[in-house]
């Protein structure tokens, strides 16, 4: 970045959505654009996740633009599932091709941004000391970029080495003959815990809440499936952008009380043969009604007990104590089957917390259990957690770490009252991390570009919600969480629950991403309501 350089908008990120704002912004609109990333290259989630057993839980044929025809036909997904190599691979691609990395700054951290009233425009610095300004600020920081490790005391004394699975050494890390303690068992630990434990001399795996998880059953994808996914892009596009989640699949229309309890097992075992996210669209009321969810949450829990061969480490494992899917559904390779190893043993810390972390290990209550390695597989700080690290001062140099101490306050998760001209992608109280990323992505980006076209068109300097929309659209997101059994697992990271002293609040819009969508559309159409576009 050049010292003192004006450009008309700054993108902090060069993940998904930073390279396609960036493309939008400067190709589309003819904007002079630039996106500054943290990390050393793009990829986003895929740069920094390079844990063992890292892999995309959506399938490669929707986890991918759907901008482009010509791009879906340039590009060959090789498993079902891609995984972070291919990943990258895949947006190297799309850099190449629309020679997007001309304008990406890598290592440059954006640490504030402050609105200049009467220039109107934000003032950007970086962890350098590096400084621009921009009349358009666009955040594409992602939702889970802010890894979390927790507050173990004793951890800066811990003489082996720890690692958390977001910021994992791109050199990887040798586990052969080592006593490797894991905690956490979300969406990572459980892809992480059986590559681990192929290699090292025990693991031993923290649990504090069990959870369910359905194989993913990847595997290499048949050439028919891959000319089939080519030929057939405009109806995988039309299914995904038309969802309530944003994957190529639809939630079948019965509830679980139109089929017979036979029919149900016989649907249950179908959909467990076949793998992954689809388990959940088996039935439509899963997420919103208990006994319906009930009847899943129990098949599931058969299969661990079935696959568990120790009854005590089976029992810790189906004590499961929220509905399924109310948390971010893991799916797995061999997740259960790796406690059947010799070399694996589980603890439960809802039985036996830790303590501390000593010289040689972790301390839970009862015991000392020596390790030469620890690995956080424990989150992050989500959807709020990049935005706040980062000193964002709007109108009267109001900050929005203060603004948003009670919980985030957004209008539709794409701008903040109090800060003009700054939009979120995927930012908090939109569907975000409740679909298959890309699509609402996608959906965010065009969104944006369109709003910015609009109000350069018209002469428009500053655009910013009014503060009766952002907290009426608050509501909603809390009305549309309270609808689904979402709202039942508080101690989800979907409130925050992970991050001590965040506030409890559930952040993400759970009405669906084909109803956000006409939302959104709906109200460009009418003007751009609850927006104001101010020409002086
Ligand atoms: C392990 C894991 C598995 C996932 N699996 C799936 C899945 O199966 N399906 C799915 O849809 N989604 C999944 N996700 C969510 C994933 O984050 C999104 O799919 C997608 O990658 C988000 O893209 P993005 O560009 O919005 O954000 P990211 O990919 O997170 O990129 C954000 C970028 O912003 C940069 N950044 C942040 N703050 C700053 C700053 N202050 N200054 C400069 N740069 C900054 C970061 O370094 C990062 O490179 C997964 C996430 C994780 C962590």
């Amino acid at each position: 970045m050049v010292r003192g350089t004006h450009l008309d908008a700054v993108i902090v990120g060069a993940g998904f959505a930073g390279l396609y704002q960036l493309l939008c912004l400067r190709d589309r609109l003819g904007l002079k654009a630039q996106v500054l990333e943290a990390g050393g290259d793009l990829g986003g989630t895929w740069y920094w996740n390079r844990y063992p057993g890292a892999r995309c839980d959506s399938e490669s044929h929707a986890y991918r633009y759907f901008f482009s025809r010509e791009l879906a036909e340039e590009w060959e997904s090789t498993e079902r599932y891609p995984g972070p190599a291919e990943i990258r691979a895949y947006l190297d691609h799309v850099a190449r091709k629309f020679d997007l990395r001309r304008d990406i700054r890598f290592n440059n951290r954006v640490v504030s941004a402050q609105f200049d009233e009467a220039a109107k425009h934000w003032r950007i610095e970086t962890e350098s000391g590096e400084r621009c300004t921009a009349t358009w600020l666009v955040t594409a920081v992602g939702c889970l970029s802010s890894a979390n490790v927790p507050t173990i005391p004793g951890l800066d004394a811990f003489k082996g080495r720890w690692y958390h699975t977001g910021q994992w050494p791109h050199e990887g890390v040798d586990f052969r003959g080592k006593r490797v303690g894991q905690i956490g068992t979300g969406s990572t630990g459980i892809q992480a815990a059986p590559v681990i434990a192929e290699t090292a001399a025990h693991l031993t795996i923290f649990q504090r809440t069990a959870n369910y998880s359905v194989p993913a059953r990847n595997a290499p994808l048949a050439p028919e499936f891959q000319r089939w996914t080519r030929e057939h892009f405009e109806q995988i596009r039309e299914i995904a952008q038309s969802t309530v989640n944003g994957h190529a699949f639809r939630i079948e229309e019965r509830n679980v009380a139109d089929v017979t309890p036979a029919e149900r097992q016989a649907i249950y075992e179908a959909a467990w043969e076949k793998g992954g996210l689809q388990f959940r669209a088996t039935f439509k009321d899963l997420l919103t009604d208990r006994a319906a969810n009930a009847t899943a949450a129990e098949f599931l829990k058969a299969r661990i007990r079935a696959t568990v061969k120790d009854p005590a480490t089976a029992e810790a494992l189906a004590d499961i104590d929220h509905p399924y899917s109310a948390k971010r559904p893991p799916i797995d390779t061999d997740y259960f089957e790796t406690f059947n190893r010799p070399n694996v043993t589980l603890v439960n810390l809802r039985k036996d917390p830790i303590e501390r972390i000593t010289l040689q290990g972790i301390c839970t209550r009862t015991q000392e259990h020596p390790l030469d390695i620890i690995v956080f597989a424990t989150g992050f700080d989500a959807l709020t957690g990049p935005l706040l690290r980062m000193d964002i001062r709007g109108r009267g140099a109001r900050s929005l770490r203060e603004d948003w101490k009670a919980g985030p306050e957004t209008y539709l998760g794409l701008q903040v009252p109090g800060y003009p001209n700054f939009f979120t992608i995927t930012g908090p109280g939109s569907p975000s991390v409740l679909t298959n990323m890309p699509v609402a992505i996608e959906q965010h980006v065009e969104w944006i570009t369109d709003c910015i076209a609009h109000a350069r068109r018209n002469g428009v300097q500053t655009v910013e919600p009014l503060a009766d929309a952002a907290r009426e659209w608050g509501e909603r997101v809390q009305e549309a969480a309270r609808a689904t059994l979402l709202y039942d697992a508080k101690h989800s990271w979907y409130f925050g629950a992970n991050v001590p002293g965040k506030p409890q609040v559930f952040m993400p819009y759970a009405g669906g991403m084909h109803r956000y969508r006409k939302i959104c559309e709906g109200i460009a159409a009418q003007g751009y309501q609850g927006f104001v576009m101010a020409r002086a």
